[in-house]
């Protein structure tokens, strides 16, 4: 597969390139090699995406909903069919395992186009009587709408944002992770030969400064950010200078409790994929697993039996189920929170080392033994490091589950019906999950509480973060005024 873009940058309907912009290295994980070289967006190159996403957005929002989710839907159509194509280059960019690829970014991806395109004929306001006046609300676009996107589901994060921001009828710039710039050039080009019309949907590269020089634009008016609750800080900050709406999808450091009467067999499934799931390069992660002292044994002799079955190697191949990290500074990121671990006291039972070879591998690492007050305990690692800690009460648990600065996800194994529900509603987090962890359907609403972020994205409620209302006073008989 030929993995260099025709251009950095997708504009207007068409690939740009300047190659005055600072070069930015693509490199495959599975080998360190160089597959593509990107452009950052220079100061003309943003220039020409606000204004192509400022021209374009009045006639698409005047549109029919009915017209706009069509597109998306055709949209959504191709992705699928081209469904393998995507697959591979979001390995090759990324380095997650095409058993993953193939059924969860592009797979995602098309999902939200579908959605989104399906709502977009629904989109109203409302009458409200008043007597015999009224009030009648505008469902309206904000009007350019920036996207900025992490390492982890190019593919996905890309759509997640695209999607209901054209359903609504705004247009979008998005600017990927400098350190996977590839894929999101295919989703503007799928939309593009969708119908979408040129300027709606627009690819910008770059760093941190690029994303900067968009946020702080008054033509822009929303921001959706996608990263390190550092960044979120810096980018909200800006953004509130310009008064402009914002969705933070953000870290997390989130629990699963395992309760004694847990099965076994299913809570060890949603620890592995609450943890390993993309190398554990997965924002809502249950890297903190509390299981009962009662069950930590059986829990931790099934884990290490499980995780004998990981098979790492080649990403391309289908067999594949454990990956690369994305890059070599996320591998030494994660390498280092293991160093912590171990110095800090934690029993390290799982893994704990570097792959030698080529690419940027490490072992699928689980520490038993972790108290609340460890650095792998309390900060995000963003890589395959499960954290095991011991409970016995439930109030106990459930207190020093929620003492975290973040609050993204949350998880519960339990046969004990009441005591699920119990648990779900003291979570203090966006997402919870009863005997099950990580679903992330279109159809339900994403997003954290505390340091993990502000909106939600997908679902429903993802309308109200890329539209506002319009109220419009009619009064039918005479205006009464005091002089
Ligand atoms: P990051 O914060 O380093 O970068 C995210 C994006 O922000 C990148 O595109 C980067 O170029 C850009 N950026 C950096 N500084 C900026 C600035 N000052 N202004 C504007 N843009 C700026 O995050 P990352 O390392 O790419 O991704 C990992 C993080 O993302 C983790 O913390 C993870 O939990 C989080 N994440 C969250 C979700 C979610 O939905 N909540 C999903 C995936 C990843």
């Amino acid at each position: 597969m030929n993995t260099q873009p025709t251009a950095s940058h997708f504009i207007n309907g068409a690939y740009v390139e300047d190659t005055n912009g600072t070069p930015i290295d693509v490199i495959y994980p599975a080998t360190g090699e160089k597959i593509a070289t990107v452009y950052a967006a220079t100061p003309d190159i943003i220039e020409q995406a606000l204004t192509a996403a400022r021209a374009a957005q009045a006639a698409w929002g005047a549109m029919t909903g009915t017209e706009r989710g069509r597109i998306l839907r055709r949209a959504a159509d191709i992705m699928r069919e081209r469904n393998h194509d995507l697959s591979i280059l979001e390995t090759y960019d990324t380095g997650k395992p095409y058993q993953e690829t193939s059924v969860a970014d592009a797979t995602s991806g098309a999902d939200a186009l579908e959605y989104f395109g399906g709502l977009a004929a629904s989109l109203t306001g409302e009458h409200i009587q008043l007597g015999e006046d009224w009030v009648y609300t505008r469902r309206e676009p904000l009007g350019v709408c920036v996207g900025i996107g992490a390492w982890n589901y190019p593919t996905q994060i890309a759509c997640w944002k695209g999607a209901p921001a054209l359903a609504c009828g705004n247009s979008i710039i998005f600017k990927p992770s400098e350190t996977t710039p590839l894929s999101a050039l295919k989703v503007a080009e799928i939309l593009f030969e969708a119908g979408l019309p040129a300027g709606l949907y627009n690819v910008v590269q770059g760093m941190g400064e690029v994303g900067a020089a968009l946020v702080t634009d008054p033509r822009v008016d929303k921001v959706s950010l996608t990263g390190s609750v550092p960044t979120g800080r810096k980018v909200y900050a800006a953004a509130a200078d310009g008064m402009k709406h914002v969705t933070m999808e953000l870290g997390g450091k989130s629990p699963i409790i395992v309760f004694e009467d847990a099965d076994i067999e299913n809570s060890v499934s949603g620890a592995i994929i609450g943890n390993f799931y993309s190398s554990g390069q997965v924002c809502s992660n249950g890297t903190r697993v509390f299981v009962h002292a009662d069950i930590k044994v059986a829990f931790l002799n099934r884990l290490a039996e499980r995780l004998d079955n990981a098979v790492i190697g080649d990403p391309m191949d289908p067999e594949t189920s454990f990956g690369p990290m994305v890059s070599k500074r996320q591998l030494d990121i994660a390498l280092g929170y293991i160093e912590k671990g171990k110095s800090e006291g934690a029993r390290l039972v799982y893994g704990g080392n570097a792959i030698d070879g080529k690419g940027f591998y490490m072992q699928p690492t689980v520490f038993a033994d972790v108290t609340d007050d460890m650095t792998i305990a309390r900060e995000e690692i963003f890589g395959p490091v499960m954290s095991v800690l011991d409970f016995t009460d439930e109030d106990d648990v459930m207190a020093r589950a929620n003492d975290t600065e973040f609050g993204l996800a949350a998880g519960v194994f339990t046969r004990d019906l009441s005591r699920a529900h119990r648990v779900a509603a003291n979570f203090q987090a966006g997402t919870c999950y009863i005997n099950t962890y990580n679903d992330a359907p279109v159809e339900a609403p994403f997003g954290g509480v505390k340091n993990s972020g502000v909106g939600r994205e997908n679902s429903k409620a993802a309308i109200e973060h890329y539209s506002q209302l319009k109220s419009v006073y009619v009064r039918m008989g005479d205006m009464e005024a005091p002089f």
